[in-house]
Parts: structure tokens; sequence; C-alpha cells
């Protein structure tokens, strides 16, 4: 018997089932799971519409707790999900032990957030009865959920952008219920995690359409959740194609619903010529640990590097490409994900201008094999197509000729996650006039370090503009990603009895309000 699929409280089997694939063989794991019928992605859709207007009501404080019973739940659960994760994504123990306490910390920071009060944006403008000429009425405002979101669990976080990551705290936190659509390249991981969200929606006492996970391949069963119209918000990370699929059917709804989707960055690295006369080597051999890091499998791998060519950029190359020989093959995700990577490699090292500057050692059909590749800024502002993100454990350095050059190879970028400066104090001169570029297409700039690790944070932005993600004014990671599933509402002369409890003149939440004359 398949394993079930989760419709609000229920475990439901289909008549059809697929299995998970183990990443380092390519071969059928043990055990089959329950493709979710168009029927149950309804009920599931249903549910959460009824779910909402309790759920959205329920306290800061009951949220909060039920986020941090998710986080119990996970961990209570730990060893299963981690060792289950392992066989289904090839990454090793140790990276999706941190990945579970990332998640953990996640749903505990939206937590505080809820305990915090901020995320309600409670405004209060009394009446005023005797301004001239026209007298002002009481305003109040406070941000409300959005209603039902549809979560994509994405395949390179098993955990933290999956079934309980960032999207569903982020939603839940923000008092939406959650439908969320398991990556089918970790059906087990996905059930489990599930699970425990499910269990926790029982003992917090919630509605049970707070939460449904609906499961299987094919593009069939998100294209009918996102269609659906108790659905009011999409969070997903994942491919361009698969990204904008997904808002094109958001947009072709009776009612257009928002899709946060991220998905395409090459995160350029500018190396700056005193930083590079300072540290040539150890940047270079930094650089390839950041790119090949778990196969360069992160959205914010460092897909580009930017830099004059000069001697010292040699340097920086000669040490980067002794490093990169030594890059063992790595399993990647799924055998889709390594073939795209073998593809997109030949199609970079065929292209005019480009050389390989080093090979890692080759691997079996299911690894990706570390690539540096090398271009002068003049072939490519020929050929754009060059930028297209190569998902694995390559990167490619664009050789200028002088700083106009570095300008126009920004300019030419599409928005990006992340842009990366090595600098010295000597540098400051070159670097300042292309903060203003950088802060077009991007969402975060850090100097001297590597975009891969991204901290979960007040003030992270893990965002940008297209094709990075769909709507440049959110993040998914980090604490403001709560905006993206609340809205504002304005309350006019209303009386106390009738306002929701944030806005009530006592104050019974205890909110913290921004009180205006
Ligand atoms: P994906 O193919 O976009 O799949 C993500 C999710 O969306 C899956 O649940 C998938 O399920 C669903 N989906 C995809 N296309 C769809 C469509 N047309 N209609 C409805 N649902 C659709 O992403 P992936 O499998 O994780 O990776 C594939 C490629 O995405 C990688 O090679 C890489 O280039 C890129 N990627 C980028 C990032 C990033 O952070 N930027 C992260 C991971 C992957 P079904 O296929 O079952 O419909």
């Amino acid at each position: 018997m398949s394993s079930a699929y989760l419709i609000g409280a229920q475990r439901r089997t289909g008549a059809a089932s697929f299995t998970g694939i183990e990443a380092a063989t390519g071969k059928a794991l043990d055990g089959d799971f329950a493709i979710t019928t168009a029927d149950d992605i309804a009920q599931a859709c249903a549910l959460a519409g009824a779910a909402f207007d309790a759920y959205r009501e329920t306290t800061p404080e009951a949220r909060a707790a039920f986020l941090d019973a998710i986080a119990a739940a996970l961990e209570a659960r730990a060893e299963a999900i981690v060792a289950r994760a392992m066989l289904e994504s090839g990454l090793p123990q140790g990276r999706l032990n941190g990945e579970l306490g990332r998640t953990t910390g996640q749903l505990r920071l939206f937590a505080k957030v809820l305990r915090e009060g901020d995320w309600a944006g409670a405004i209060i403008e009394p009446a005023l009865p005797e301004r001239q000429p026209l007298p002002r009425p009481d305003l109040r405002a406070r941000q409300i959920a959005v209603g039902p979101v549809a979560v994509f669990g994405a395949s390179n976080f098993p955990l933290a952008f999956s079934v309980a990551g960032g999207d569903t705290a982020s939603a839940l936190a923000a008092g939406c219920p959650v439908v969320v659509k398991a990556h089918p390249a970790h059906p087990g991981t996905s059930l489990l995690a599930g699970e425990a969200i499910a269990e926790a929606v029982a003992a917090c006492g919630l509605p049970e359409g707070v939460f449904s996970l609906i499961q299987g391949p094919g593009n069939d069963i998100g294209t009918a959740l996102v269609a659906n119209p108790h659905i009011k918000a999409v969070g997903f990370t994942g491919s361009r194609g698969g990204g904008l699929a997904l808002i094109a059917v958001a947009a072709s709804r009776l009612e257009p619903i928002p899709v946060y989707a991220e998905m395409s960055s090459i995160n350029p690295v500018l190396l700056f010529p005193a930083a590079l006369a300072a540290r040539a080597e150890d940047l270079g051999r930094a650089y390839v640990g950041s790119l090949s890091l778990f196969a360069g499998q992160f959205c914010t791998n460092p897909g580009v590097v930017v830099a004059l060519d000069s001697p010292d950029l040699d340097r920086f190359l000669g040490a980067a490409s002794e490093a990169l020989k030594g890059v063992a093959p790595q399993v990647m995700l799924t055998g889709g994900i390594a073939a795209a990577y073998a593809r997109g490699i030949e199609t970079l090292s065929g292209a005019d201008g480009v050389a390989v500057l080093a090979a890692g050692p080759d691997g079996d059909a299911q690894c990706g094999a570390a690539r540096l590749l090398a271009v002068d800024a003049d072939d490519l502002l020929s050929n754009p197509a060059l930028t297209h993100e190569v998902f694995g454990p390559s990167s490619l350095v664009i050789r200028c000729k002088d700083a106009e050059q570095i300008v126009a190879v920004l300019e030419g970028l599409e928005g990006q996650l992340t842009a990366t400066l090595h600098i010295d104090e000597a540098d400051y001169p070159l670097a300042a006039p292309l903060l203003p570029i950088l802060e077009r297409k991007v969402g975060r700039i850090l100097a001297n370090g590597w975009p891969t690790g991204v901290e979960v944070s007040r003030s992270m932005v893990h965002g940008g503009p297209f094709p990075a993600t769909s709507d440049p004014r959110t993040t998914s990671v980090g604490a403001m990603a709560i905006h993206r599933f609340l809205r504002p509402v304005c309350y006019q002369a209303l009386p106390d009895a009738l306002l929701p409890d944030a806005l009530k003149a006592g104050n019974p939440l205890g909110l913290p309000r921004r009180q205006f004359d």
C-alpha cells in the first residue's frame, strides 16, 4: 500500500503512485507514494479556505506556539528526516543536520516576530472632530493574512526551502493556511516533515485545513493547485521555466494572484585590483570552495566573476585552477539536474571566446564535475546568453579591459540575488560608482565574503529583480518574508466593539502601535 498524502487531518491514497529515487544511484527507493488526485487537491484547498477566517484571527501567541510546536515535532523526527533526505537528495549528513537546524530556527524566528507584534502594522489616527475645514474620522489600519497559500518545495533545500521551510513558516505566521506541493525529488522527506506539521496542527487545536501536503510528479498537480480559487498567493523556489509557468497560471485565473517565485541567479563577484594584489591566491582558493560547495547547487552560487585583466588576475586564476582540479565529482540532486548541468557546460564551453581553464575529475551520470571557464568581456557583451544560469559546480570569469567595460558587463546582467565585492580601501574609488548599478540589479550586496550561506535574520534580503525573483519588493528568507502574505485593511469610524483586537482602544493583544495626532 502506498504512503498517504495529507488532506487536512486525513491520510488519503489515490489509485496511482510513484517512488522516491536514490540520488546517488538513480534507482528507485523502497516504498511508494500515492499521487494526489484532482478531487483531493480541490478538497485540500476547500479545507484551507474553510479554515482561513478562524486561523487568521488566532492570537499571535497561539500562532507562535504553533510554529514552536512544528519545530519541536521536526526535532523529534530529526534522525528519520535526515536519513531519508540523505538518500533522496544525495546531500551529506552534516549539511542536512545543519539545514534541519536552519529550518527549526526559521520557524522559531517567526514565532519571535509574532510575539513582538510589529508585523501587525497597527496604526491609529484618532478622530479630529474640530479640524477645519473638515473633521477627520477615526482611522485605524492593520495587516491581515491574504488567504490560503500554495507552497512549492525546492529540490536543493529539501528541508529549509521545502515542506516546513521558509515559505510555509512565513505564511503560517501571517495567518495563512498552507497547501504544500512536495518536490517529487524528495517525497519521503516531505511526508515526514508534513506529518510533523499535521501533528502540531492537532496538538494546538487548530482547524484541520491549516495544512495539507499534496504529492506527485508532473505539472498537472501544481497547475491545479495554483488555479484553485481558494488559493490567494503562491511561494515557489525552483527553475525559471517552472516559476514562469506557474506565474502564467496565476495570471490567467478569473482572480489573478501574486506568485513569489525565486528562480535564477548567477551572483556576480567583483574582484578589485588592490584586493587581488594583496591576496589573489587566497581568493582563488576560497572562490573554488564557494562555487563547488554541495555541487554548486545553491541559488547563491558565484556563477560569474568580473575583474580587470591583469597579472594579479592570472595569479587568482592559477590558484583557482589548481584548487578546482582537486574537486571530486559530487552526486547531484537528481539525474535531471545532473544532465541539465552537463548540457549547460557543453553549451558554455563551445561558445565563441570561452576557454575552459580547469576541470575537476568526471564522475558517473549522477555527478557534477567542477569547471572553471573564462571569457573576455568583448565576447560576453556580444553573447548575453553566456550569463544564463548553469546550475552546478561551475563559474565563468569575465576579463575586462577597463572600468567602462566593468560597467557595461554589470549593466548587461539580469536581476540577481547577490553581488559580492572583494575590495581594499584603495579600491573604494573604483567600487563606489558601481554601487548604484548593483543596487538596481540585486537584493544583497556583500563585501569580502562569498554569497553562499544566507543568514536567517531580520535584515536579510534573499530576493532581487527578475529573474532572481518574480517580485523584487520582497524576500523569501528572513523576518521580512512575512509581508508577502499580509495586506493592509483600514477601519474608518468603526465602533470599538466592532474593531479587531489589534486596534481596540484597550489594546488587548498588547501590540506595538503607531499613534498619530
Ligand atoms: P523545478 O523543475 O522548477 O520544480 C520545482 C517545483 O515546481 C516542483 O514541485 C515541480 O513539480 C513544479 N513545477 C515545475 N514546472 C512546473 C510547471 N510547468 N507547472 C507546474 N508545476 C511545475 O525545479 P527543480 O526540479 O528544483 O530544479 C530544476 C532546475 O531548477 C535546476 O536545474 C536549476 O536550474 C533550477 N533551480 C534553481 C534554484 C534556485 O534557487 N534558483 C533552485 C533549485 C533549482 P513537477 O515537476 O512535479 O510539476
